[in-house]
């Protein structure tokens, strides 16, 4: 007890970041995240460092992503009202995640949101193939597809995970250009670490003081509108 009396006298007026209750905030107030971690592919050349384009493991990129977990994300408005981004200093489709320490989210990591839903659109060339032709993400719902300005009736086509299928008499060509408009699921990928020493020494309570990890911040950003991305595989089907 004199112990403990003690301690409290140290203490006294002390305030110290409780790293459980942020992790139990992101956990409450976070979005379903399935989080892939990044990881070289070893179709690196020892001599030339690069990567094999014929690659079937990671499409030519040099890393590929694990087959992911089911996480918490807390996700940042860019309007500056939670951590004072200021407006216009982040790129398009940038944002900020926060996530419990006990992950140790990679640089170039994937988080996908299953929960929610973005709208992509695409252009492709039907090239009639019996297993339909490939789009570039999962579609969660397909809003329009479209040659020029005619729209083809919904009951033309059928649309199986990321593969789009024509009937016969849905009217278009091989070798035609249409384009779909769908929503698909969010699909972000991790730029930068600001704050990946963030960390805390808590003391309350306790004889010394331990250094705890606190909820770690990361910049991401919409994988479609990153340079040189192919992510073609995205939750592909088959
Ligand atoms: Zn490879």
């Amino acid at each position: 007890m004199a112990e403990r009396d003690e301690l409290y006298a140290i203490n006294l007026g002390r305030v110290d970041f409780t790293p459980g209750d942020f992790d139990k905030f992101v956990y409450q107030h976070g979005a379903k995240a399935l989080w892939e971690r990044s990881m070289l592919c070893s179709c690196i050349s020892e001599s030339s460092g690069q990567p094999d384009f014929t690659c079937p493991n990671c499409d030519g990129k040099g890393f590929s992503y694990d087959e992911g977990k089911v996480i918490k994300a807390l996700i940042n408005n860019a309007d500056g009202k939670k951590d004072s981004v200021p407006v216009g200093l982040l790129d398009v489709g940038t944002t900020l995640a926060t996530i419990s320490s006990e992950f140790r989210v990679g640089f170039r990591d994937r988080l996908l949101f299953p929960d929610m839903r973005t709208v992509y659109s695409q252009v492709l060339t039907y090239k009639g193939n019996p297993a339909g032709e490939r789009l570039k993400y999962y579609c969660a719902e397909m809003q329009q597809v479209r040659v020029l300005d005619t729209k083809i009736p919904e009951d033309k086509y059928e649309v199986n995970g990321s593969r789009i299928i024509f009937k016969e008499d849905a009217g278009i060509q091989v070798g035609e250009r249409f384009s779909v408009l769908m929503y698909t699921i969010p699909s972000y990928i991790v730029i930068d670490i600001p704050h990946e020493l963030r960390g805390t020494f808590v003391k309350m309570g306790r004889v010394t003081d331990t250094w705890e990890e606190l909820p770690k911040q990361y910049m991401i950003k919409r994988e479609d509108l990153l340079p040189a991305t192919r992510g073609g595989n995205l939750l592909e089907t088959d």
